[in-house]
């Protein structure tokens, strides 16, 4: 390479320089030609070198090609009607998925948020596996506990007459309640039974607890959805839902039309007959409660 610092500066100077640089920059170009072997070099090298548009268009395109079309939105966005199906308060029939194991006991230890919310929380576990809880009892001083038992528990009254088998059916196709000797004979002696005690004083944080092993079996299979009662609650929502239409005075039957299209086919006419007659009582009474149970 010639020795610059030695020669005045002058056109002949900057030929020079310019021849210099131009030799460098094709023995770069060599290098770099030599060095871009490998794929991944490549890419990177390119993306530093804006002045070889031609081959960074190349690339580009080379990247676009693999690429997968533009993804699906996911499926929650095209549902736009949710089912109540899905909604997970639904109980009996309309419970979807993975079934539950039938009449399995909530684990030792299992915990409930609040007395007021007791009966709820262990609606949600029982429930789905074809029982209910009923309160047996409480204690209320000190550290506070409160006794539940199956609501099969305790002894079928038989003080009525038999009813016959087309009794049953005409109940059912119309909406009915099933007749009384059915519905009192629904307690079978059930000892499946539990407490659950405030974990400290006034905490209101409960947890359940099996007095003894014995306890924690029924003596009967799983109800059916509409045998009891508090199977065929409605989720919070459905039953508001529900009481403006009985305020409105929407005939029952319209009533069952609008709740078996949106899923909800285990009400039964004197549910809703009974919480008409309920929400007539409370217009002069003012008090509030929520549907069925
Ligand atoms: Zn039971």
């Amino acid at each position: 390479m010639a020795d610059l610092s030695q020669v005045p500066p002058g056109p002949n100077q900057f030929a020079t320089l310019l021849n210099a640089l131009n030799a460098i920059d094709r023995r770069l170009g060599r290098i770099e030609a030599h060095l871009k072997i490998p794929t991944g070099f490549i890419n990177q090298q390119q993306q530093q070198h804006p002045q070889q548009p031609q081959q960074q268009q190349q690339q580009q395109q080379q990247q676009q090609q693999p690429q997968p079309p533009p993804p699906l939105p996911p499926p929650q966005q095209i549902q736009h009607h949710p089912q109540p199906q899905q909604q997970p308060i639904v109980m009996g029939g309309s419970v979807p998925i993975a079934r539950p194991i039938p009449l399995e006991p909530p684990p030792q230890g299992y915990t409930i948020s609040s007395r007021a919310s007791m009966q709820e929380e262990l609606d949600q576990w029982t429930i789905p596996r074809g029982y209910s809880m009923r309160i047996a009892g409480a204690k209320v001083t000190g550290k506070r506990k409160v006794r539940w038992v199956c609501f099969r528990g305790g002894e079928a009254r038989h003080h009525r007459a038999p009813v016959d088998q087309s009794v049953f059916e005409k109940a059912k196709l119309e909406g009915r309640r099933k007749p009384t000797t059915d519905r009192t004979s629904k307690k079978c002696g059930c000892l499946f039974k539990f407490e659950v005690i405030e974990t400290a004083k006034d905490s209101d944080v409960w947890m359940l607890h099996y007095p003894n092993e014995e306890h924690k079996v029924h003596n009967h299979g799983p109800s059916d959805d509409t045998s009891d009662p508090r199977a065929r609650k409605l989720p919070p929502y459905m039953s508001a839902e529900v009481d403006r239409w009985l305020r409105e005075g929407w005939l029952v039957s319209k009533i069952q039309d609008e709740l078996k299209a949106k899923g909800f086919t285990n009400v039964l006419n004197t549910d809703l007959y009974n919480r008409k007659r309920l929400l007539k009582k409370e217009e002069g009474g003012g008090g509030h409660s929520s549907m069925i149970g």
